[in-house]
């Protein structure tokens, strides 16, 4: 029979159970003890969860303290040595997670290491520790979790299917150690025995099956891949429990055919991503392979539509019969929130259209019990969700005509700022009259305690709207004081009065809705609780224009008025999933466009629209690149050319890493765009020079994310290393980031070194 499963449930707990637990551990204020004991309570009530929904196969070991993949490495002994003096395991294992600071006395030897790197898993907002490797690196069974997971469900009456991130996906993840030249797949050889011996214990505990997971399949790999996994799985599949490999977030393509020929017992697919894989993989999969189908989608919050999730699965039932189907979400929920039960404040009719995890756990059951019994065992629930799905297809809350002829008539020169940039950049320099290299910063200054606390002070009624006003002026009045009297060309008011740059635009729009309790794991103990997008987006009312003017009111120096672009909110929000992804973007971009409009008309000369997120919203196929990178520059364009050619369009981007998608930054044309460049060696102004980009440029001369104050003598070196690659004319000095994580006394004399910086190459100029 049909089965249902499901790949992974969110950790952190119904109130964030486990961020706040393991935060009180790292505070001390908790024990080690009360830390595991709280941990396993959380991993029996989400077992429990699954249980009481009809999940028939539930995972374990998808719980983590941390990150799965540094769960990985703890557990295949992947430990480089400035960690393996640490007192405990865990000392070592929240080390490697985020650093580790410690005074010494006469009995502990003082510690001071770095954090491990952290990099986004996949396309999600999700960061995995990157394992590192050597050339003479050993593997061994360092810790038993999976096992002591997988017995401690056993324990309480639940089997389950342990998770293990597959070793071809775990090595690829991973780098070689600096100064290392290891490519890790060559250590697979000495890694698999470690896997079997693993596997073998789990299938001694128990275990009748494993997942694990090889999401590195849906990416572009080189044709030598697929030894490493025939090797790997030969040799796997002896002493194992049986094998089911995971893949999800994208299509196998050409991957199918030797995962098919692999002796493993079944493959999960991203039918959600990839619905169109379907017909190929059931084409090849031969008789002792089971299909997993990922129906449920595991990266968002609306409500699957049942009758279309039933159909398909029906289909794979009749093509290979109903003991090898299995219903699946489309990948971990890890992505997704814990309930909608929690979420007591929202819109009636809005909240009608949601399904969180817990709520996808019974979408789940229900489409196994129809494909199982048949629909009418079922009926009540198909016929609800059918309801729920026809009243939203039919809100009058999101569709507006007057939003959609908007995007359906743009035109091209809604795509391209009146002028060539050699003309714009003269009209600017006798409008602005900035001097040779020209210093900014890229928007915020410190949040402080005082900053959180008036907006929770007006959050709770404790302050008046008109208090709240008053606390900020004075704040912006502060700042701009600041910022005139340590000499800044182009001053920004700050942004005291926000809480977070995507939020902040997403309260002030149409079609989006915020949830009180939507906490999806971010890194770590940090989540993060994206706006939901419902609807049209449009702009009813300008939303940054009080704020410019006022800040422009207090000085004489060209003000810059700060948005956050169309990109940006679309990939840190829960997008709607009725329409492409595009026509969203360009919904945005509109809405962004119009208060771009309005700056302007408010005499603010500058105008910066952040896009951080351009590029890791990339597909993860190559081929699907250029039409992704195509509606997401145009999206920018249409955000930004609204205005005259005197105003000076800047953007910013926290990242240098962009030497493949070089011609699309060129494309956004920007008068000025503000980068990362801090850490990073000269390589990417080495892309600039190469790509012979004409417009203006601020590589940023300090890194925002330390306290340190860097010297004078620091940053002349980086600018005047910057004047190899990039003419005079070009450079801007500016910070790395926004500075909201910083407190004043640093940002005050780093801003003030760094003028100083500008003015010494001014003098040599
Ligand atoms: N303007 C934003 C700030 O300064 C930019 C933040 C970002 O790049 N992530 O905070
Ligand atoms: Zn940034």
């Amino acid at each position: 029979m049909v089965s249902s499963a499901n790949l992974g449930f969110p950790r952190m707990g119904a109130n964030r159970e486990l961020k706040k637990l393991v935060e009180a551990y790292w505070a001390g204020k908790v024990t080690e003890q009360e830390l595991q004991q709280g941990s396993k309570d959380l991993r029996a009530a989400h077992w429990k969860l699954q249980k009481d929904s009809g999940i028939d196969i539930i995972p374990s070991n998808d719980f983590s303290f941390y990150d799965h993949v540094l769960d990985a490495a703890h557990t295949f002994g992947v430990i480089p040595s400035k960690y393996q003096h640490l007192q405990s395991g865990l000392e070592s294992y929240f080390a490697m997670g985020r650093g580790l600071q410690r005074a010494g006395d006469a009995n502990v030897q003082a510690v001071d290491v770095p954090a491990q790197e952290m990099k986004k898993w996949f396309d999600t907002n999700y960061h995995y520790i990157v394992p590192e490797f050597t050339s003479n690196q050993q593997f061994s069974l360092a810790n038993s979790k999976p096992i002591d997971e997988y017995l401690e469900a056993k324990a309480i009456g639940i089997e389950t299917r342990p998770v293990i991130l597959g070793p071809i996906s775990f090595l690829l993840l991973g780098k070689a150690a600096k100064g290392d030249s290891v490519q890790p797949i060559q250590l697979l050889e000495k890694l698999v025995p470690v896997y079997e011996q693993l596997l073998s214990k789990l299938k001694q505990a128990g275990a009748s099956d494993v997942q694990l997971d090889e999401p590195v399949l849906i990416l572009d790999q080189p044709a030598s891949i697929k030894d490493a996994f025939k090797h790997a799985y030969e040799v796997l599949v002896k002493s194992s429990p049986r094998i089911l490999v995971a893949t999800y977030f994208g299509r196998l393509d050409s991957n199918v055919e030797f995962l098919t020929q692999l002796p493993i017992h079944g493959i999960h697919l991203d039918l959600v991503r990839a619905p169109e894989q379907l017909d190929s993989v059931l084409k090849v999969l031969p008789a002792h392979q089971t299909l997993s189908l990922g129906v449920i989608n595991g990266r968002n919050i609306w409500k699957a539509n049942l009758s279309k999730a039933i159909e398909t699965v029906n289909k794979a039932v009749q093509a290979i019969g109903s003991d090898r189907v299995i219903v699946a979400p489309s990948c971990s929920m890890l992505h997704t929130p814990h309930s909608t039960e929690s979420e007591t404040k929202m819109d009636q009719e809005i909240l009608d259209w949601l399904a969180f995890s817990a709520e996808k756990l019974h979408e789940l059951a229900t489409i196994k019990e129809a494909v199982a019994t048949g629909p009418a065992s079922v009926q009540v629930k198909l016929q609800a969700n059918a309801d729920s799905l026809a009243r939203r297809a039919a809100s009058k809350r999101i569709h507006r005509q007057e939003v959609k002829d908007r995007v359906n008539n743009i035109s091209p020169d809604q795509l391209k700022r009146r002028s060539p940039f050699p003309e714009r950049q003269k009209l600017q320099q006798e409008k602005l009259k900035l001097p040779k290299f020209p210093t900014t910063t890229v928007g915020s200054f410190p949040q402080t305690r005082e900053v959180r606390l008036a907006r929770s002070k007006l959050k709770k009624g404790e302050y008046t709207p008109e208090q709240y006003d008053e606390f900020i002026k004075g704040e912006v009045q502060k700042c701009v004081k600041f910022q005139e009297d340590a000499n800044i060309d182009v001053l920004v008011h700050g942004e005291f009065e926000r809480n977070d740059m995507v939020e902040f635009f997403g309260e002030n729009f149409e079609g989006h809705v915020f949830t009180q309790n939507g906490w999806v794991q971010s890194y770590g103990s940090r989540c993060v609780k994206p706006p939901v997008i419902f609807g049209d987006v449009s702009r009813s009312r300008p939303i940054t224009v009080y704020w410019s003017q006022y800040a422009q009111s207090l000085t004489k120096k060209p003000m810059k008025g700060m948005l956050t672009g169309p990109i940006t909110c679309l990939q840190w929000s829960f997008v709607r999933d009725d329409q492409p992804r595009k026509d969203t973007a360009n919904q945005l971009a509109f809405a962004i466009r119009d208060e771009v409009v309005d700056l302007e008309k408010a005499g603010i000369p500058v105008i910066q629209i952040d896009e951080p997120a351009i590029r890791e919203g990339l597909p993860l196929r190559r081929a699907d690149w250029d039409a992704y990178l195509q509606w997401a520059v145009d999206a920018f364009l249409l955000s930004s050319t609204g205005v005259h050619d005197q105003t000076q369009i800047h953007t910013h981007m926290c990242y240098s890493d962009f030497n493949d998608i070089f011609p699309s930054i060129k494309r956004m044309d920007a008068d000025v765009i503000t980068i990362e460049n801090s850490k990073s060696d000269l390589k990417l102004l080495n892309a600039f020079e190469q790509h012979s980009y004409t417009n203006e440029i601020g590589p940023g001369v300090y890194d925002i994310h330390s306290p340190r104050v860097p010297s004078v003598q620091e940053m002349q070196e980086r600018v005047a290393a910057m004047l190899k690659y990039l003419p005079t004319g070009l450079v801007w000095v500016n910070p790395d980031c926004g500075l909201k994580t910083r407190g004043w006394p640093e940002v005050e004399q780093a801003l003030r070194n760094l003028t100083q910086v500008a003015q010494s190459f001014r003098a040599q100029a």
